[in-house]
């Protein structure tokens, strides 16, 4: 008996754990597996493999019962991942439903979540630039929160090393607010954009509008290739899952790399409770899971654990992790841990209608739009609120056509929509500043934020 717990044991153990199989988690066993050492991914969601699990994919609108569009009821059910934009018939089976796992709010907060293997990765919008030292040097500037222990040179060639890898597309800029990187070719202008561009760039100094830096591959190399990822269709369809590979997903690129390695065992349908913290060695040894389906505990055993949960899950893991040490969580003795939550602000939108080139359009789709980096309180403090925020900006014409016929008129009308002049629309995104009032707490997973 006493040896049968010791094989067991001895099987639950790796060299490595990996919470969550998200974009960092991906990432994470990737570098973990390729150094050799075996590694456990525990993942809380279902299984969802490249391809194969993304239903929706090659489905065309009419093949949808609500041609794409959500249900009122289901709106109704989810007023919170309704408000997402990427949340539409072709993509519900990728998000946590508002009543799947609730949560309390103090104060409003969306908490848009993706749990299964690959995390949010599958439904992000792939934006990726890159922070500069103006981002890094903040807080030491205008002395709200923590300094940043790293500048831009530490990170830079990580920044290169993850770029080329998961292919990033993009224009080499030149700007120091928004450092170049290492490029696979942007994407296209349309003329209203181009022609936005210069008036900009004509008008002002310090503003600049580019090509958005984005994963996705617009020219494969052979590492994309050596992944089994082609060339992107910009079919704009992505946060279905792309089965080109066409976009950066841990599904598509970094767990199955770890996977062609030999190295990995990835377990879904874990969901981790808490970090075992060994009281003689002083250090944390192994995790404590729950099996989504038999809710039954299980342990796994590992020097090395990456805490890879997508950043409140992983605050409510430590929460839960309590031992004699740290009665207060793991690693908690100064109390911030949950404190300090600061999402990126995602809020304001405008769009206008623009009535030159009427003469041309576009044709085709481009997953990706144009961005405008930061150009406020980049050199010197010049406004009443601190750091800065980027916009996206895109331009399109209006098509509309006539749906009031019936019979081969409708038809005609579908088929050849009047056009109208371009909308252009911007929304922007700001940094948030880190305070000790945004907080999350793992009873009942409360969320406050100020
Ligand atoms: C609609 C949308 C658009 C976005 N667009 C962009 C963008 O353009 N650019 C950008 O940079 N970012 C974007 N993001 C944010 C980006 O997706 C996240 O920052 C990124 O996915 C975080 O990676 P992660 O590995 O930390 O977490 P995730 O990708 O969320 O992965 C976390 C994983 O951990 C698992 N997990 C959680 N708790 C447990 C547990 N207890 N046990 C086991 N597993 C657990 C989850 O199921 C999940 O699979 C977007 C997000 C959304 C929702
Ligand atoms: S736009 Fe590109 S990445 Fe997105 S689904 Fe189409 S092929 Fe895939």
């Amino acid at each position: 008996m006493a040896n049968f717990s010791i094989d067991a044991k001895k099987e639950a153990t790796y060299d490595a754990i990996v919470i969550g199989s998200g974009i960092s988690g991906g990432w994470a066993a990737k570098e973990l597996t390729g150094k050799g050492l075996r590694t456990l991914v525990l993942e809380r969601g279902r299984d969802v493999r490249h391809v194969t699990d993304y239903p929706t994919t090659m489905m065309n609108p009419w093949e949808f019962e609500h041609r794409g569009q959500l249900p009122l009821e289901v709106r109704r059910q989810n007023p919170i991942i309704s408000k997402c934009y990427a949340f539409y018939e072709g993509t519900t089976q990728f998000f946590v439903k508002d009543n799947e796992h609730p949560y309390v709010q103090e104060k409003p907060f969306d908490w848009i979540r993706g749990y299964q293997v690959g995390g949010k990765s599958l439904m992000w919008a792939r934006q990726t630039q890159r922070w500069s030292d103006f981002d890094f040097e903040g807080p030491a500037r205008d002395g709200f929160a923590v300094d940043w222990p790293v500048r831009y040179k530490d990170l830079a060639p990580w920044y290169s090393y993850v770029e080329k890898f998961a292919g990033i597309s993009g224009n080499k800029d030149g700007l120091p607010e928004l450092p170049d990187g290492e490029f696979l070719p942007p994407h296209e202008w349309n003329c209203a954009e181009t022609y936005f561009r210069d008036k900009v760039a004509s008008m002002y100094k310090d503003r600049h509008v580019i090509m958005g830096r984005a994963a996705h591959i617009t020219q494969p190399n052979a590492i994309h290739t050596q992944q089994g990822r082609a060339q992107c269709q910009h079919r704009t369809i992505c946060e279905r899952g792309c089965p080109f590979g066409g976009y950066f997903s841990s599904n598509s690129s970094t767990l199955p790399w770890a996977a062609k390695t030999g190295k990995m065992t990835l377990r879904a349908n874990s969901v981790v409770h808490s970090i075992i913290y060994d009281e003689a060695k002083g250090k944390a040894t192994g995790v404590r899971v729950i099996d989504a389906g038999t809710k039954e505990m299980t342990e796994f055993y590992a020097k090395i654990i990456f805490v890879n949960a997508a950043a409140l899950n992983t605050n409510l893991i430590l929460l839960n992790s309590t031992s004699r040490r740290f009665p207060n969580s793991l690693g908690n003795d100064s109390g911030v841990l949950g404190r300090y939550v600061a999402f990126h602000n995602y809020r304001a939108g405008v769009s206008a209608e623009y009535d030159g080139h009427l003469e041309s359009t576009t044709e085709g789709r481009r997953p990706n739009s144009p961005y405008i980096p930061r150009f406020r309180n980049v050199y010197k403090q010049e406004t009443g609120f601190l750091r800065g925020y980027a916009a996206g900006f895109n331009a399109g014409r209006i098509s509309r056509s006539d749906q009031s016929g019936l019979g081969a008129d409708l038809k005609q009308s579908l088929i050849n929509p009047r056009m109208s002049g371009w909308r252009v629309g911007s929304h922007m995104m700001g940094e948030t500043i880190p305070k000790q009032s945004n907080y999350v707490h793992s009873e009942g997973q409360q969320l406050c934020c100020a």
